[in-house]
């Protein structure tokens, strides 16, 4: 089987609402989708998300860097069929040959661009032999239970957004924080979610050592299970681990594999927030959890704002596949997009409750129609393919 053809896409979809972090407001999403054609005519979609402000990728960069590096490596290839083994990283390895890595002072890693070509290549070679991606990475549950997640806002529109969690019956909440009335927000979440709802908190980096220490101290009466990303990445994780009663969590910390063995020896903190996107695919995410086991490290997989239904397959898949992973984020599709690519809702329902994905690929089709509405640029390869 060969790659004869490639699409790069730009898709920027509304969201359904303004979603505020720490580092950035969001009001629409932005995603780099790439489809690999073979020459029976068959599509692979992949997607990644650049955020300058976690691995220093743009969109531009990356779109670029999968035209120039990523694509040669894989176009006009004869390309074997996928052999699996029963360790998922094993079978995933053979997607290293097809990624260089390309030094440049001024990234961190080109993981978005890795991940939209890895998944989209997977995508396409597991179509080609209508298996699911459950032949590499196997559900071990039927079902996987996502966490809710409450947008920096002022108390009204907090007060708002989590009583419509309540009513999604949602078991697990994140709660964005950074802003001078937090305090107010968690004691409002905590008294609408009732006590037994499992509550954590994600701070993109907001706060200074010490005034994290301090924060957490206050923050304690509200029963918080789990505090991510406090101090920015390269401030002083452990010393607020160190001093803290509630678990830690790294998130723009751990980005690479070589961030993961960092964290571990300097035991900076008690989970991992891995995201396919960030951590620069399934291959990279499984080897990361794969080294936090034995180092008594809990997992968070997470998401980035505005994944389409083509990242939330994937990490379905792989949440499906650890049923030791404490908490999960994503597949809010059309919560929180105006419109999702795929032919199939990804949300998951009441409770967060969402199935095991079976179908052939990643598990969901892909509506080209819908590709194009909302594309604000698509490079072609070769140039000039009609679209
Ligand atoms: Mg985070």
């Amino acid at each position: 089987m060969k790659v004869v053809k490639a699409r790069i896409y730009l898709l920027t979809i509304p969201l359904t609402l303004s979603f505020s972090h720490y580092l950035k407001n969001h009001l629409h999403s932005k995603s780099i989708i790439v489809e690999l054609i073979s020459e029976s005519g068959l599509s692979g979609y992949g997607e990644g998300i650049a955020r300058p402000y976690v691995t220093g990728e743009t969109a531009t960069k990356s779109i670029a860097y999968i035209k120039n590096k990523l694509l040669p490596a894989i176009m006009f290839k004869a390309l074997r069929v996928i052999e699996t083994d029963v360790n998922p990283i094993k079978s995933l390895f053979f997607t290293n040959q097809f990624f260089p890595d390309t030094h440049n002072p001024a990234i961190i890693a080109w993981n978005a661009a890795r991940t939209a070509v890895e998944l989209a290549l997977l995508d396409l070679l597991l179509g080609e032999q209508k298996k699911s991606l459950q032949c590499i990475i196997p559900a071990k549950i039927n079902h996987v239970t996502y966490s809710g997640v409450v947008p920096l806002a002022n108390h009204k529109t907090t007060a708002e957004i989590a009583r419509r969690l309540r009513q999604l019956n949602l078991q697990y909440i994140k709660i964005k924080v950074g802003k001078s009335n937090d305090f107010k927000r968690i004691a409002s979440i905590r008294d609408i979610m009732g006590p037994a709802v499992s509550i954590r908190l994600d701070a993109n980096g907001a706060f200074q050592v010490k005034e994290a220490i301090q924060f957490i101290k206050a923050v304690e009466p509200y029963r918080i299970d789990c505090f991510e990303q406090p101090v920015k990445r390269g401030d002083n994780l452990a010393l607020v681990k160190e001093n803290s009663s509630i678990p830690i969590m790294a998130d723009e910390s751990i980005i690479t594999c070589a961030d993961a063995q960092d964290l571990i020896t300097r035991r900076a903190c008690d989970y991992f927030n891995l995201r396919i996107t960030k951590c620069g695919g399934l291959y990279n995410t499984l080897f990361i959890a794969a080294l936090a086991k034995p180092a008594g490290i809990k997992i968070q997989l997470g998401c980035l704002i505005g994944e389409t239904a083509i990242l939330s397959a994937a990490g379905r898949h792989v949440a499906a596949h650890f049923p030791e992973i404490n908490f999960v984020e994503g597949s809010y599709s059309s919560l929180l997009l105006q419109e999702d690519i795929a032919t199939k809702n990804i949300v998951f329902g009441i409770g967060g409750i969402a199935p095991a994905l079976t179908e052939p690929g990643l598990g969901i089709q892909v509506k080209k129609d819908l590709l194009l509405k909302y594309a604000k640029r698509v490079v072609s390869i070769p140039s000039g393919l009609r679209l």
